[in-house]
């Protein structure tokens, strides 16, 4: 790309648009912003630049926009802000890319219309996503538009470790393990070996926490096991996801207590995960402040489920050479990599508690020397790594 030339990314979800924009060839972050209360209240946005100075903020008081309107008012902010760029692409992250989509795509109407055929797959949030794209087709036709799926760095997972033990009439409908979060593992992966050249052929177990929550195993740059499955509300307990639950939960929940299948829906994807337990908050933050036992308990089961999850993913990997901390949780709260470290001593886990407790910035390791485990905190960039998907695709080799 030349130096005058840009990629704007879009990260698009039920009730927010989050964009940014990348320059040059070394995709410089030239800035960034995030669009809120779409559909309801009072939409929001707001934008920084690099240096994380405001260039922009903006209420719709009268009536909230839908992602048409927010995807229009977003082209032409980025129009008046691009201080001599062009737009040359625009990058999508898009949840789900099935069974087919092993890495990212150029995105045209044929594509557009199979990722729709995977709608039932992923339907509270592949809608959300495909929104935008659509607006960005009749806005700019003719400008490249390329899908980076959150399921793809997962294809390649051994056969057993995308299986349900479900009759074939059933798993041959798609019905499996994908796995998400793959863009962020997928950057974690890249990122690793360029600070030790090492870890490209270690065995990571990789901890995305956010408000959605998951873990992935990595051996060698690939993911080989992942804490989500079919959907995003497997594994980790999370903000207002359950994480993994007997299904007979489920039927329980339908047949005895007489709940419809959507108020389970809502109950699992909504209202269970830390708010849950707490009864006070999704927010980790908001918990961690609280003085209150079921905050503390909240917490407690989270630390928990991770620590057996890391288990179960060092046995997918026959062993652990790195662990690794990344979202908003993961980067931030030294106190549930602490605990989660901790508990993970059996596998030749030692933490530096000070580099832990330091705050900081970019990838750090914050284990002991004497560590068998490196620790490290990468914190997340799925931006970034669909800028360089979409820059990939733009210039083939
Ligand atoms: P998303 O999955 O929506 O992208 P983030 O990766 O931003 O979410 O993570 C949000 C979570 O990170 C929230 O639970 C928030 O409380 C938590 N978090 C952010 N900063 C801190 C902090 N300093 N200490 C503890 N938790 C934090």
């Amino acid at each position: 790309m030349r130096p005058n030339e840009s990629i704007v990314v879009i990260n698009a979800g039920s009730s927010s648009i989050k964009f940014s924009l990348y320059s040059g060839a070394q995709l410089e972050l030239t800035f960034r912003g995030k669009i809120e209360n779409l559909y309801s209240g009072i939409t929001h946005f707001a934008a920084v630049d690099a240096q994380e100075n405001s260039i922009g903020e903006r209420h719709w008081a009268e009536a909230p926009l839908d992602h048409e309107a927010a995807m229009r008012f977003l082209f032409e902010f980025a129009d008046s802000h691009l201080d001599g760029h062009q737009v040359v692409a625009v990058g999508h992250r898009i949840v789900h890319g099935g069974v087919h989509y092993s890495g990212p795509r150029r995105l045209d109407g044929a594509v557009l219309a199979q990722l729709e055929k995977l709608i039932p797959l992923a339907p509270l949030h592949l809608p959300h996503n495909l929104a935008p794209v659509r607006a960005m087709m009749a806005l700019a036709p003719e400008l490249p538009q390329v899908g980076c799926f959150d399921t793809a760095f997962h294809v390649g997972q051994p056969a057993a470790a995308q299986s349900f033990a479900l009759p074939q009439r059933i798993t041959g409908q798609g019905v499996r393990r994908y796995g998400f979060h793959g863009l962020s593992y997928e950057y974690i992966a890249l990122s690793l070996p360029t600070v030790d050249a090492t870890l490209a052929q270690a065995r990571v177990v990789a901890a995305h926490l956010g408000n959605g929550a998951s873990m992935c195993a990595i051996h060698a740059g690939r993911s080989v096991a992942s804490t989500m499955g079919f959907t995003a509300v497997d594994g980790l307990p999370m903000g207002t996801r359950c994480g993994a639950l007997d299904p007979g939960v489920v039927l329980y929940l339908i047949d005895e207590l007489g709940m419809s299948v959507a108020a389970v829906q809502k109950m699992l994807y909504q209202e269970s995960g830390l708010l849950g337990v707490s009864g006070i908050a999704s927010d980790m933050r908001t918990l961690e402040q609280s003085s209150d036992p079921r905050a503390r308990q909240a917490i407690d089961l989270m630390v928990y489920r991770i620590g057996r999850e890391l288990g179960s993913l060092s046995a997918a990997l026959g062993g652990l050479d790195a662990l690794v901390f990344s979202g908003g949780i993961g980067e931030n709260s030294a106190s549930l990599r602490a605990a989660v470290c901790a508990q993970a001593a059996w596998l030749g886990v030692q933490l530096d508690a000070s580099a832990n407790a330091a705050s900081g910035h970019g990838i750090r390791r914050i284990s002991a020397d004497s560590s068998r485990v490196a620790v490290w905190v990468v914190p997340a960039n799925e931006e970034l790594m669909i800028a360089q998907h979409t820059q990939d695709l733009l210039e083939p080799l």
